[in-house]
């Protein structure tokens, strides 16, 4: 169709830049089409976020979740690979169950933290102690043989489970005010209680268990209803459980009062030691510069307290998505599309680095790489990244984008490379264009990033939806564009507190082994 177009158009003599015009809606016109009336999405979504389920680095999911990946992009007609990296240390979850089983019964929210050691197939019961209020590390090295054969409570109590925006709506504004008093009060105090422990967050958790600890029970709030930040282990030898701020609260209370409360904890997992990591790569071949590169990009592996749905489930589908669409519409593109799912983000960055390291030829010869990364929600910010020049293109290319898409972003010209939360800063630090196509958050920061509540139901596919259509689209203006876009760096903005001028983020090292004791 697209041919017959072009044929047509030079049958009337119509300048070339129109005849570009027109091809450029036609297939704009056919990835709308493409991606609304044969969507994959759901099905990429269930596959992945539902049945592989989390992908923390180092785990066999995240390698079921790799191969599923190839077999996908197979199916679809397009080349992929796994490409090895480093190694990482290999961890699988098991089952948590906690229970208070004393002075009441009741099943505790809880979960075992990422890498956390397991009771060794047994139900361990015990007592719990809360880190106690001592004046000095002497005093605290005194008081530590009493945790023996107990759980330690390590957090403080939030002083209250609904978030401040719950507040906002019902209380007064005396109470609101007095509530988040106490808690910057609380929050002050037990800083200053672990602080005079004189060990740091890790140091702590291992001296506890070096006395006898028979476990850490911890609460890490994420300021919404239900929802706990679920992160790594720092225990070498007894579990770390993390549990809702709801139960979390009943057990501190308790234990504060001489209630003298007793948990049951069966916590399973398995070590799996060293296992390889790998980035998996996707390419649609160029047919005009095949040595040019567009690439699509969205970290692939998770943190592991759910199901890793919106980071980044739903930025790693988008970018399926828009390659199955591309490879069906566009699927001799002039430069070489390709798709880079990376792994342990979480823990750095990590994967997209070495990538960089090992293809300093792509890097070179890279258009623009599209980097998605903050929740299920729609595109509604694009920056240039401190690109000096980024207004000229991406402005060119997002014009290009229906309406009811492009009207809904926010562009920032020429911007700044960014503080690196994301996988684009790996390409923006060696002076690569890199962006990122920020979402609307949906409360993301509280509810979903790195949570317990992380699923499938928080997933919004029409903005999914949209931003697989924003996706292909982007990638296929910057196929198109005739010459590779200029590099230049725009002057670093003067950072307003120190009234120096900022500079512009230094290449890292991607750590190739990790998530060891050692
Ligand atoms: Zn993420």
């Amino acid at each position: 169709m697209v041919k017959a177009f072009i044929v047509l158009g030079l049958s009337f003599s119509l300048s070339t830049s129109v005849i570009a015009q027109n091809k450029d809606s036609i297939i704009v016109q056919q990835i709308v089409i493409e991606a609304t009336s044969n969507s994959h999405l759901k099905k990429l979504g269930h596959e992945l976020i539902d049945v592989i389920g989390p992908r923390l680095t180092g785990t066999p999911q995240l390698q079921q979740a790799h191969d599923w990946a190839i077999k996908t992009y197979n199916n679809w007609g397009i080349t992929a690979r796994n490409e090895k990296w480093g190694e990482w240390r290999g961890w699988e979850r098991g089952v948590t169950h906690v229970d208070l089983v004393y002075p009441r019964v009741r099943t505790l929210e809880g979960m075992q933290l990422a890498w956390s050691p397991s009771t060794n197939g047994k139900t361990v019961t015990g007592e719990t102690i809360i880190i106690p209020d001592v004046s000095d590390s002497i005093a605290f090295k005194q008081w530590l043989p009493n945790v023996k054969g107990k759980f330690v409570l390590v957090s403080m109590m939030q002083t209250t489970g609904r978030p401040d925006y719950n507040w906002q709506e019902f209380a007064t504004a005396e109470s609101f005010d007095k509530m988040k008093k106490e808690r910057e009060a609380l929050t002050d105090a037990w800083r200053k209680r672990l602080k005079k422990t004189g060990l740091s967050d890790s140091a702590l958790h291992q001296a506890l268990e070096n006395a006898g600890a028979l476990g850490i029970v911890q609460n890490l709030w994420s300021n919404g209803f239900g929802v706990d930040k679920i992160f790594g282990a720092k225990t070498r030898k007894v579990p770390t459980v993390d549990l809702s701020v709801e139960d979390y609260g009943l057990l501190y209370r308790m234990t504060e009062a001489g209630d003298k409360p007793r948990i049951s904890v069966f916590a399973d997992s398995k070590d799996k030691g060293a296992v390889p990591t790998y980035n998996t790569m996707a390419e649609i071949k160029g047919s005009e510069k095949p040595g040019e590169y567009v690439m699509l990009s969205a970290h692939f592996d998770s943190w592991d307290g759910a199901s890793g749905a919106t980071d980044n489930g739903t930025g790693t589908i988008v970018m399926m998505e828009a390659m199955r669409i591309l490879k069906k519409i566009y699927p001799n593109p002039k430069r070489t599309i390709l798709a880079g799912h990376w792994s342990s983000e979480e823990q750095g960055l990590n994967g997209s680095r070495a990538f960089v390291e090992d293809h300093p030829e792509i890097v070179a010869n890279l258009q623009a790489l599209f980097n998605q990364d903050n929740g299920t929600g729609r595109v509604v910010n694009i920056g240039g990244q401190g690109f000096l020049h980024s207004y000229q293109y991406i402005s060119k290319w997002l014009s290009k984008v229906p309406e009811n898409i492009r009207s809904q972003i926010q562009t920032n010209f020429p911007g700044t490379p960014g503080a690196g939360g994301s996988d684009f800063a790996s390409f923006v630090a060696v002076g690569a264009p890199g962006f990122s196509l920020s979402s609307n958050s949906w409360l993301y920061g509280s509810y979903t990033w790195h949570t317990n509540r992380d699923t499938y139901d928080k997933i919004v596919w029409d903005d999914v939806q949209s931003n697989a259509i924003l996706v292909a689209i982007l990638v296929y203006m910057a196929c198109e564009e005739p010459n590779l876009i200029p590099r230049e760096k725009s002057v670093m903005p003067v950072n307003p507190r120190t009234g120096e001028q900022t500079k512009w983020p230094e290449q890292r090292k991607a750590k190739r082994r990790g998530g060891f004791w050692d």
